[in-house]
């Protein structure tokens, strides 16, 4: 409980020191008013000037000596007509004064009032703000909280009127502290919540965790500890991360105190200790004294009196009477330890040392116990009359504060920032879940993209597949068309002479037989004029397929002119190569055309040639057959003939 209100107060001075700074300097500064806007050109000494603001909140500077030190830099490059960051300067200074050293918040006061005197300080009304808000925190410090909490809701007031939010923010958050120090929970808890969620939404996160562990305390004092302990471990988890030890070892008081009061004494016990150590290593007299006296109250509540009288005998050496929160509540703990130990006027004398303390500052949580001991104190000594007093006493001021505990709207309060953090927690395991959810459709929309992409890749495959295998038919068939003689269906002209190339060379290559055979249709002129050029036609197509049934093997007939054609015989001798010529001439001398006209009769001519070692061109071989085939008609036709045969 001792070190609840001085490390808040520190932690808020800190606050007020380092997170302040940030606001100020990060805004832009002006000449002549804030509405206009400085057009000049910074000289070098203002723009060291606003990096020293910069320097002096970054998280780099750490301690009050950098502080310093950056502070009088800025005061010996300060001009007098810099009026903007004389208003600055005199915010930041306020703050300068050691509130723990005699006169120190005297001081501070007054120099908070000068500078609110000083006739620029009107046209900067952040600045002018700020400094009521430090001037108002010395006041709190001297102990006159009435007038505190006037200048603070001063300050809020204008910070609303003027929508300055940050500055909202400090005043509730300010506020807020102390009215939850006097047991006013509804207000207190008013101001930390609206404080805590503009932190919030201002991205103002350490601000934000300091409320949060100001809302916890506020929930710890009243009686909610469930809820307390729920925010200090959230805090105490979150230190543990950022490696905040000064953080993690302030929440472990606070956690301590909790467990006190839940009757986990061990756990208080512990918590303390580790807290004392660090304090203690650190070299920090004052919080080490501050962590002892909440030692003390946790041995007293385990009886063991000689051991807490040892750290309250250790922390009077340190805790002086303006240390309002620790003082009293040390005295106090020492009045019950002497209770414990029957030393009942000592007693006396340490709880109305305490009882000057806790009205000074008007803290009735304090009073309560206090009031409650003092009944205990007064029965000891058989005085019923005052125990009566002290008792009924005690259940006025207990049922004064039950009534702000369980008033409804400390309980609408609560319960709204209890519903708010588990709706931000929601919130987060809902947006999880939403991601999650995104993941998995995007991974089913790819899934699907993909099978799309597999099925009309296959179509578009199937379809190049059909038409490619179109394509080749139409291609085949149309180089069947190319090659094919339409009448008679045998090869054309061209096509049986790139056969015939082929079949020259290579028998001449491999010295094979190779023997041609080109035959004529004999007076066809006269067929056709006799039984018409349709009847030609038929009798055409009769030689062909004449002609066809004869070829064995590869040998082949083409067409190469109207009513003349070609056999290329490979392998084949001249003798053989004759009988074929005779027996095609018999065939179609022999052929049945009785579909053709009465009287319709046909004979072919043939003339044979073979192939001969001095046959360089095919044409050599084919014009001998053709000079056969001359012969041959000249032999009266219907005749096969050949060359030298
Ligand atoms: P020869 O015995 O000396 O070969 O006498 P021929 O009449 O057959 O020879 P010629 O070269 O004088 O006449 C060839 C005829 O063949 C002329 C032409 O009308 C006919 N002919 C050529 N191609 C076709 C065709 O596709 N169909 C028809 N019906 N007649 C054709
Ligand atoms: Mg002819
Ligand atoms: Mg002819």
């Amino acid at each position: 409980m001792a070190i609840t209100r001085t490390l808040t107060l520190s932690l808020c001075i800190c606050f007020l020191l380092f997170f302040n700074v940030c606001k100020a300097s990060t805004q832009p500064m002006t000449i002549g008013g804030e509405a206009n806007t400085e057009t000049s050109v910074l000289s070098a000494k203002q723009l060291r000037i606003d990096s020293l603001f910069l320097y002096i909140d970054s998280e780099e500077m750490d301690s009050a000596e950098e502080f310093e030190t950056a502070m009088a830099e800025i005061e010996s490059l300060l001009t007098t007509d810099d009026i903007a960051r004389q208003a600055r300067f005199l915010r930041f200074q306020c703050r300068q004064f050691d509130d723990i050293q005699e006169g120190e918040t005297e001081k501070a006061i007054a120099f908070a009032t000068q500078s609110l005197a000083k006739p620029f300080m009107d046209q900067y009304h952040q600045d002018r703000l700020d400094l009521e808000l430090c001037k108002s925190w010395y006041i709190e410090r001297s102990g006159d909280f009435d007038t505190a909490v006037a200048g603070y809701s001063a300050v809020i007031k204008e910070a609303t009127q003027r929508q300055e939010l940050l500055l909202i923010a400090d005043g509730r958050s300010i506020r807020g502290g102390l009215l939850r120090y006097q047991g006013l929970f509804s207000q207190a808890l008013e101001d930390l919540i609206i404080a805590h969620d503009l932190y919030v939404k201002l991205d103002r996160q350490l601000e934000a965790e300091d409320l949060l562990a100001g809302i916890a305390t506020a929930f710890r004092q009243m009686g909610n500890y469930k809820n307390a302990l729920k925010y200090y471990l959230q805090i105490e988890a979150k230190h543990t991360e950022d490696s905040n030890l000064d953080g993690f070892n302030y929440i472990q008081v606070m956690i301590g105190i909790t467990e006190e009061e839940l009757g986990h004494l061990d756990e208080a016990l512990n918590r303390f200790m580790q807290a004392y150590q660090y304090w203690e290593a650190q070299g920090d007299l004052v919080v080490r004294a501050e962590v002892a006296v909440n030692l003390a109250s946790a041995l007293i509540h385990m009886q063991d009196i000689p051991q807490a009288m040892a750290y309250l005998d250790e922390a009077e050496e340190v805790i002086e009477p303006d240390n309002f929160q620790t003082y009293s509540f040390m005295k106090l703990f020492r009045a019950q330890a002497l209770l414990v130990n029957n030393q009942l006027d000592e007693a006396h004398i340490n709880l109305e040392a305490a009882r000057q303390s806790f009205d000074s500052v008007s803290n009735l949580r304090g009073t309560e116990q206090l009031l409650e001991l003092e009944s205990k104190l007064f029965f000891q000594q058989k005085d019923y009359l005052q125990a009566y007093t002290s008792l009924t006493r005690y259940l006025e001021v207990h049922q004064q504060l039950n009534r702000q505990r369980t008033s409804g709207q400390t309980i609408a309060m609560r319960t709204q920032f209890n519903s708010q953090q588990i709706e931000l927690e929601n919130k987060h395991l809902v947006e999880n879940q939403k991601l999650k959810q995104h993941e998995v459709e995007i991974l089913e929309i790819n899934k699907l993209q993909q099978l799309i992409i597999i099925v009309m890749g296959s179509m578009i495959l199937i379809i190049l597949a059909v038409l490619t295998f179109k394509q080749s038919q139409k291609n085949r068939f149309l180089s069947v068309l190319a090659m094919t003689d339409h009448l008679t269906q045998l090869p054309n002209r061209r096509h049986i002479y790139q056969k015939a190339q082929s079949f020259f060379e290579h028998a001449r290559h491999n010295k094979h037989p190779f023997s041609v055979i080109t035959f004529d249709a004999d007076h066809f002129k006269l067929v056709n004029d006799t039984f018409g050029h349709e009847a030609g036609d038929i009798a055409l197509q009769h030689i062909a397929n004449s002609a066809q049934s004869l070829m064995r093997n590869n040998q082949i007939v083409g067409r190469t002119g109207g009513e003349e054609f070609l056999i290329l015989l490979p392998a084949t001798s001249l003798t053989a190569a004759m009988r074929i010529a005779t027996q095609l001439v018999n065939s179609v001398k022999e052929a049945d055309y009785s579909a053709l006209p009465t009287g319709f009769s046909l004979t072919i001519s043939a003339g044979v040639s073979t192939l001969q070692a001095s046959d360089l061109q095919l044409a050599t071989l084919i014009n001998r057959a053709d000079d056969a085939l001359y012969s041959a008609k000249n032999a009266g036709r219907n005749q096969a003939a050949c060359q030298k045969c």
